[in-house]
């Protein structure tokens, strides 16, 4: 069997492709680079909004371009191979958007729908706690109603984003005495509302990504709820559910890959070019050809009108642990220079353009975000393969 694009699929790559080149100019990435705000770009988001690049598979009635999941695959795809700035938009355009055209009261959708399609607004995901992680039904943060307002204090952590956010994404907990699934509302927060504190949470390699957000007594208008009041965990699952075919960690494999054949290929620094690099760089570039098609699988299913469900752990997990792979690879067949850091060079003969190091830290991130390895493996046993619960 074939999977092959039509002719109007493949058009519609030719114009990501044109609009990309157009935007990511040489002087875009020069100011990019000067702002220092790392994936964020609210002046390429802004671009992507005004070209009909953001919400391509939203109903035109939100600004949407009214395609397939699949057009909205392509875009995904592209957009990562080429190295695009998304953050800025990312978790709006795919997360929040979709969850408040299904949850959204008509207010919602008017007032937050047109502003995501056209890239001005930015909204971090506001999960994760100290104690509520891949156990998220566990969260703590409090949202206790009082008149026309709820008041939500509590604490979120790994918070994507929150520092150039403009809304919070909350899973807060109004109902403490009903059982931890029935208990959660979402609500969205402004970040600019008193009581919001927002503080850096800096990674491995130092770079500000992610945060920690305090919220204390935080008012917020009662309208501000999405979906039903305690059904909050249906909301944000369907939420994390959207954009499920996992493109966009593909294309990062597959450059991360292509990289390290090149380097393979023409070596700048004396690697140990061996058996087992060329075996495991075999075997990396299959299990990227399996990747792609499992998340194929999963957009083929999304567009019959079916929801994936363990296919996307499955397509998950073959990227990302390879993903780890080929960068745990690179690194040791660099030998001494795949331990550099980019800023740690001294610009001396010694050199060189390679930065396998901070790549090889970088991986260590995708078997963790949106659903750790382990939780990943708990679904295919259980959904998937029908075994019984741990
Ligand atoms: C790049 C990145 C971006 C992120 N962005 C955000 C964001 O924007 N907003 C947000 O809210 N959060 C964000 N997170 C946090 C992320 O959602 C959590 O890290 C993730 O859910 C795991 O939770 P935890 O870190 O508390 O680990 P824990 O849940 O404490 O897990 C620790 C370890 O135990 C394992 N484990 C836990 N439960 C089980 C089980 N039942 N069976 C087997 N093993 C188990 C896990 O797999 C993991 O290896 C981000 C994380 C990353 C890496």
């Amino acid at each position: 069997m074939e999977f092959e694009l039509s002719s109007i699929q493949e058009a519609f790559r030719g114009e990501v492709r044109e609009f990309l080149a157009r935007t990511l100019t040489d002087a875009f990435w020069e100011r990019h680079r000067a702002e220092g705000k790392g994936a964020s770009s609210p002046e390429f988001s802004r671009a992507a909004g005004a070209a009909g690049m953001l919400a391509i598979a939203w109903p035109p009635e939100y600004g949407g371009r009214g395609k397939s999941y699949v057009e909205q695959m392509i875009y995904m795809q592209e957009m990562t191979l080429a190295g695009a700035p998304m953050e800025h938009h990312r978790r709006a355009v795919q997360q929040v958007g979709p969850a408040i055209m299904l949850f959204g009261s008509e207010a919602q959708k008017h007032e937050l729908l047109p502003r995501i399609a056209s890239g001005e607004i930015s909204i971090a995901m506001g999960l994760s706690e100290p104690n509520a992680g891949s156990d998220l039904a566990s969260a703590s943060t409090t949202a206790v109603r009082e008149g026309d307002e709820w008041v939500i204090n509590g604490r979120k952590r790994f918070t994507s984003g929150a520092h150039y956010s403009d809304f919070l994404w909350t899973v807060v907990r109004t109902d403490p005495d009903a059982p931890k699934h029935r208990g959660i509302s979402i609500v969205i927060v402004p970040l600019d509302a008193p009581g919001v504190t927002i503080r850096p949470l800096l990674d491995l390699q130092g770079r500000h990504h992610f945060n920690e957000v305090f919220l204390d007594e935080v008012h917020v208008p009662a309208a501000n709820v999405v979906g039903d009041v305690n059904r909050g965990w249906y909301v944000n699952a369907a939420a994390m559910d959207f954009e499920r075919s996992g493109i966009a960690r593909w294309a990062y494999l597959r450059t991360t890959l292509d990289r390290a054949l090149e380097e393979a290929r023409n070596p700048r620094t004396p690697t140990t070019s061996s058996e087992s690099s060329r075996t495991l760089l075999a075997s990396a570039a299959i299990r990227a050809e399996v990747a792609k098609l499992l998340s194929h699988r999963v957009t083929a299913l999304q567009s019959s009108g079916a929801l994936p469900n363990y296919e996307v752990s499955v397509a998950k997990l073959t990227v990302t642990e390879t993903i780890q792979e080929v960068a745990s690879r690179a690194v040791n067949a660099s030998g001494m220079y795949g331990l550099l850091a980019v800023d740690g060079r001294d610009g001396g003969e010694e050199s060189t353009d390679l930065d396998w190091g901070p790549l090889y830290l970088d991986a260590i991130r995708h078997t963790i975000g949106q659903g750790a390895a382990e939780i990943q493996r708990n679904i295919i046993a259980t959904r998937g393969l029908g075994l019984p619960r741990g």
